[in-house]
């Protein structure tokens, strides 16, 4: 072995500049934080041959004093902590004194600076962490630093560098991260001579977002804002539909730096539950402050990790935060204790109380009658985003945008499926072949106020209470076909929409489900495991209306299922259970698979003929922007404007 030696001071130094200097976006980080911390309203960044050739950072904040400028490059040289307790309460972006010693270390560097209250200024070489002499200089008020031939001195390093364009583009994504995390400060990123960012600087994050990510990601976001414990959560979120196939454009910020952690991952897409597809990722910028004393940003060397003290309060903030903006714009949420009550809501009760095959069979013994006309409550098939104009930073949106709709105000009048009793006790009536859609008269539940283009059959079941949609039909035996009085054509899955009323309703469990049983118990065959699985569940069971006991030999013996499953389905829904019983882990899990296979089952199947009725209370519950997306994250229905349609037959 050779002999033991501590290392000379500028090998130490090398060895320790790799840590914080990795690449050209390294530095442009920490002279950018630097910048920040001085503050700075305005910082302009420029880079040449993707940082390798030249990196140039100004900015307009303190300055530096020209007797303390050599000592800013000295390791562990810093003005922003004195005391060891200083640690525990970091309220800047730098903190280790290390960035200056490390770039220059590694680099040629020249800083230029001037402090307001000086009337000169100053400016420093220095090659290799060597510095020259500190001279004077007429330098505007602030501080730039010029790096150039970055690893010029660490060939090793020089080697692992990727293409320009590369780091460039890398250094492009930091300079997002730090506009977002400060959108009080005008941000600047010039490369070769091009300028690819350029934020406004005026205290709005929404310009910021508009400036750094674009037009399309912004408009696609939905206002955050919540909080608890300590804790505040800021910033925008995507809206469900707009999720994406990957989680590069989740950003969050704690106490305004920008950090990568697991745990607001987990937070954010928890919020999304159920309203995303598998493989989808929503998108955010979202903005964590907590007390200083609260977090621990000493983790990593680059600052991009922190650790929470109390974590559950972080997550709960978030995730909370998460849930009630996708609630407040209208998309389905998970049920709360404090949600309202679905028995308030008559349409709940049609599907609480009837078993689509039950309802099937009772509509098709029923005369054609007219069904009978409301006014719908107000609605709001528009609640996308802000809405941006082409030139214009988004403004914020508090409320989402309403249309006026007339009468929509109007009480909610009792609706022949929507009361439960009159639909369970159906008159003595002749049955009528084809009652769901009887020949002569066309399926024109609530109408739209009649216009001009109108042709004469469409008038028949219209009256002096108006809906602002009406349903022109079905087709496939599967899709609602709607018109909306802002003229577009909406295409309904209505078993995707189904399956999200269902699935809502059980999840609310405001109440046990309704029952019903089997006229002679059913002895179901699942074999021993999975006969034993479902044994073993017996409650979760009972909570989604199944009464089941052992039978011995891996049966089941089932007495009552809940009362909206179809009687034939009983063995296979049993055995779906039990095999997602098997990969359910905890018991939220299990409950949750139960949830999704009971709305599946529970609800009426593309194929299947629909009644009137039951396709109106469905699109009902999409024209008021009730439901968007089945529990699988699938969307309930597709919307062609007028406009659209115009452009496929060429009219516009
Ligand atoms: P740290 O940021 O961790 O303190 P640095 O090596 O990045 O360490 O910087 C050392 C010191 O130099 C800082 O503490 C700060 O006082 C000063 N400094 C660096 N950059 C600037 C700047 N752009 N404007 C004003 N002061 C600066
Ligand atoms: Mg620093």
């Amino acid at each position: 072995m050779p002999q033991i030696q501590q290392l000379a001071p500028h090998v130490a130094d090398l060895i320790a500049a790799g840590e914080v200097v990795e690449r050209p976006a390294s530095v442009v980080k920490e002279l950018v934080e630097n910048a920040v911390d001085a503050g700075a309203s305005a910082v302009a960044v420029e880079l040449r041959r993707g940082g390798m050739g030249l990196i140039r950072v100004s900015d307009n904040g303190c300055g530096i004093a020209a007797a303390e400028l050599p000592t800013a490059f000295l390791r562990h040289a810093t003005s922003k902590l004195r005391e060891p307790e200083d640690l525990g309460k970091i309220g800047t972006l730098g903190f280790r004194g290390e960035a200056l010693a490390a770039i220059s270390a590694v680099s040629r560097v020249e800083i230029q600076t001037r402090r307001r209250e000086d009337r000169v200024g100053a400016v420093l070489r220095l090659e290799g962490g060597i510095p020259g002499e500190t001279e004077e200089s007429g330098a505007p008020e602030g501080t730039t630093i010029l790096v150039r031939d970055l690893f010029y001195n660490t060939p090793a390093r020089l080697k692992f560098m990727k293409k320009d364009s590369a780091e460039a583009a890398a250094a492009g994504g930091l300079m997002q991260h730090l506009a977002l995390s400060h959108p009080d400060i005008s941000f600047k990123f010039l490369k070769d001579g091009a300028e690819t960012l350029h934020t406004p600087g005026d205290g709005r994050l929404d310009s910021a977002v508009y400036a750094a990510l674009g037009r399309d990601f912004a408009r696609s976001l939905l206002p955050v804002r919540g909080g608890g414990d300590g804790v505040s959560v800021s910033g925008f979120i995507t809206q469900p539909l707009q999720c994406r196939g990957s989680r590069s454009m989740q950003v969050f910020f704690v106490n305004g730096r920008f950090i990568k952690s697991q745990l607001l991952t987990a937070a954010l897409e928890e919020g999304y539950r159920n309203q995303i597809m598998k493989g989808r990722f929503p998108g955010c910028v979202l903005a964590v402050t907590l007390p200083v004393t609260a977090v621990d940003v000493n983790v990593h060397p680059a600052k991009t990790q922190v650790k929470f003290a109390q974590e559950k309060a972080v997550f709960d903030a978030v995730y909370h935060a998460v849930l009630d903006s996708l609630a407040e714009w209208g998309g389905p949420i998970p049920a709360s204790p404090a949600a309202p009550k679905a028995a308030g809501n008559p349409q709940g009760d049609f599907f609480r109380s009837m078993d689509v095959k039950t309802y099937r069979e009772q509509e098709a013994s029923k005369p054609a009658a007219p069904p009978p006309k409301a006014p719908r409550p107000a609605w709001n098939t528009e609640r996308a985003g802000f809405r941006l104009s082409d030139s214009a930073p988004p403004l914020s949106r508090k409320q989402p945008p309403e249309r006026p709709v007339p009468g929509s105000r109007a009480p909610f009048p009792p609706l022949r499926g929507d009361a439960p009793d009159s639909v369970l006790k159906p008159e003595p009536a002749p049955p009528v072949t084809q009652a769901a859609f009887p020949a002569a008269e066309p399926p024109f539940v609530p109408a739209i106020p009649r216009r001009e283009t109108e042709l004469p059959g469409q008038e028949a079941l219209e009256s002096a209470e108006e809906a602002p949609w009406r349903i022109a039909g079905e087709v496939l035996r599967t899709y609602i076909v709607c018109e909306s009085g802002d003229g577009c054509v909406w295409l309904i899955d209505k078993h995707a929409a189904h399956e999200r009323v269902n699935f809502d309703r059980l999840n609310a469990a405001l109440e046990p489900p309704m029952r019903q049983a089997l006229l002679t118990p059913a002895a179901v065959e699942l074999g021993r495991e999975d006969g034993a699985l479902l044994l073993e569940n017996l409650p979760l069971l009972e909570e989604f209306g199944f009464s089941c006991e052992d039978f011995g030999g891996g049966a089941v013996l089932v007495r009552e299922v809940p009362a909206d499953l179809d009687a034939g389905d009983v063995a296979a829904t049993l055995e779906e259970i039990a095999g997602k019983l098997r990969s359910g882990r905890s018991p939220a899990q299990r409950r949750e698979a139960l949830l999704h296979t009971m709305a599946c089952k529970a609800a009426v199947k593309a194929g299947w003929k629909s009644g009137p009725e039951e396709l109106r209370v469905l699109a009902d519950k999409v024209q008021s922007g009730e439901i968007r997306y089945c529990p699988h994250g699938r969307p309930v229905a597709v919307k062609l404007t007028k406009y659209e349609l115009e452009k496929m037959f060429k009219r516009a």
